[in-house]
C-alpha cells in the first residue's frame, strides 16, 4: 500500500513550482513554494501542527485540552484540521473582515468560530487580544483546559519554518538558492525560513514585501514602524515587531501596491494556470524586485501561501474589484 497514514502527514513536503513570467522578466530562476497543497491549503497547516506539537510536548496542552486562536483565516483552518485529528476541540477567533470562505472553512472543518469587529492591535477588542482573553476563561471551564496557540508570539512559529520550510526549500534547490523573500503576517514564515538559509550561506538575500498599511517596510528601511495606506490582501502586513520577527535583518524591503500583486495573480490564472491568494502576489511581486536586485542568472524562491478559491468573493469577484478601483481582467469580466 502507498497511503499517507493520516491528515497530518499531508502536511509540508510540498514541491517548488517555476514562475515562468517572472523568471522570463528578470532572468532569473524564480521558484514559488506550493503550500497551497498543504492538507489545509495554505502555508499555515506547518505553524498549526508546529505550534500543537510543541504545547502537546510541553504538557500545556492536556490530551482533550482546547485550541484557541486568534487569525486572518488559515492558522484557524489548519488548527481545525490538526485538532480534529489529535482529539482537541477548537475555537477560532476571526476578524469579521475577512473573507466568508475562510470561514466557511474553519466551520466545515468542525471548529468553534468566533467573529470580532476588526480593531487596531491597541484597543482590547483586537482579535488578539479577545481570544487570549477566552482562552483564559475557557481554561477555568472546560475540563481538560484550554491553551492560546499564540502564533504571533509564541516561537515555536518560526521554529517549523526553520525544521521544515527553510530546510526544505535549501534541499530542493539543493543549495543553489540565491535570496528568498516573502511578506509578513506572524513574521513566522520570513523568520524561520530566514534563520534556516543564512545558517547554511551566509550570504543569501533575505527580503520582505510588504503590503500597503504595514510597518515593517518602515522598520527595516527606516528603523521606525510607520504605517500609511491600506490593502486588499489578508494575513500579511504586521504593525508591531512580533515575538516571531524579534532580531530578524533583511537585506532589503519593498512596498507593494495592491494593483502590482493583483495584476501578476491574474496573469498567472490566464497564462500558468495558477490561481492564488493575494499575498502570493504581494510574494511574487518581491520575487520580481529581488531578481532585479540581485541580476540575472541568480535562483530566487517565495511562497504560494493559499489558493484563490479562498477569495472568490472578494479579489477574483469583479464587483469587488470596481468597488476598489482596481481593473477587472477580462477573462474575469461577467463571472
Ligand atoms: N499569506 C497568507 C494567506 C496567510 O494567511 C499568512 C498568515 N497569516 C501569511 C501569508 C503570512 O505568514 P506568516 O504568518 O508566517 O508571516
Amino acid at each position: 500500500m502507498r497511503a499517507a497514514a493520516d491528515i497530518l502527514s499531508l502536511i509540508g513536503d510540498t514541491p517548488l513550482i517555476r514562475l515562468n513570467a517572472a523568471s522570463a522578466a528578470t532572468g532569473c530562476d524564480i521558484y514559488g513554494k506550493a503550500e497551497f497543497l498543504n492538507a489545509g491549503q495554505s502555508i499555515k497547516d506547518r505553524t498549526a501542527l508546529g505550534l500543537i506539537q510543541a504545547a502537546r510536548a510541553s504538557g500545556e496542552l492536556k490530551p482533550g485540552g482546547t485550541i484557541v486562536e486568534g487569525t486572518a483565516g488559515n492558522t484557524g483552518i489548519g488548527l481545525a484540521i490538526v485538532g480534529a485529528a489529535l482529539g482537541h476541540p477548537v475555537v477560532i477567533v476571526m476578524p469579521r473582515s475577512q473573507t466568508e470562505e475562510k470561514k466557511q472553512a474553519v466551520r466545515m472543518h468542525g471548529a468553534r468560530l468566533v467573529e470580532v469587529d476588526p480593531a487596531p492591535f491597541a484597543s482590547p477588542n483586537h482579535f488578539v487580544h479577545f481570544s487570549r482573553r477566552l482562552a483564559a476563561q475557557l481554561n477555568e471551564s472546560e475540563p481538560n483546559g484550554a491553551i492560546y496557540a499564540d502564533q504571533f508570539d509564541n516561537l515555536a512559529n518560526r521554529r517549523t519554518h526553520y525544521a521544515t520550510t527553510g530546510r526544505e526549500i535549501w534541499e530542493q534547490t539543493e543549495g543553489r538558492i540565491d535570496g528568498f523573500v516573502c511578506a509578513a503576517g506572524t513574521g513566522g514564515t520570513l523568520a524561520g525560513v530566514s534563520a534556516y538559509l543564512r545558517e547554511q550561506k551566509a550570504d543569501i538575500a533575505i527580503a520582505l514585501a510588504d503590503p500597503p498599511g504595514a510597518a515593517l517596510h518602515s522598520w527595516f528601511t527606516r528603523g521606525v514602524l510607520e504605517s500609511h495606506g491600506s490593502s486588499v490582501t489578508e494575513g500579511i502586513g504586521v504593525n508591531r515587531i512580533t515575538g516571531n520577527l524579534e532580531g530578524l535583518t533583511v537585506d532589503h524591503a519593498w512596498r507593494i501596491e495592491d494593483e502590482e500583486a493583483l495584476a501578476l495573480l491574474f496573469d498567472l490564472v490566464r497564462d500558468e494556470g495558477l490561481s492564488l491568494g493575494p499575498s502570493s502576489g504581494v510574494n511574487i511581486a518581491g520575487a520580481i524586485r529581488l531578481g532585479r536586485a540581485l541580476g540575472p542568472g541568480k535562483t530566487i524562491v517565495t511562497v504560494l501561501c493559499d489558493p484563490g478559491q479562498r477569495y472568490a468573493g472578494k479579489i477574483y469577484n469583479p464587483a469587488f474589484l470596481r468597488t476598489r478601483g482596481i481593473a477587472v481582467p477580462s477573462w474575469l469580466e461577467g463571472a
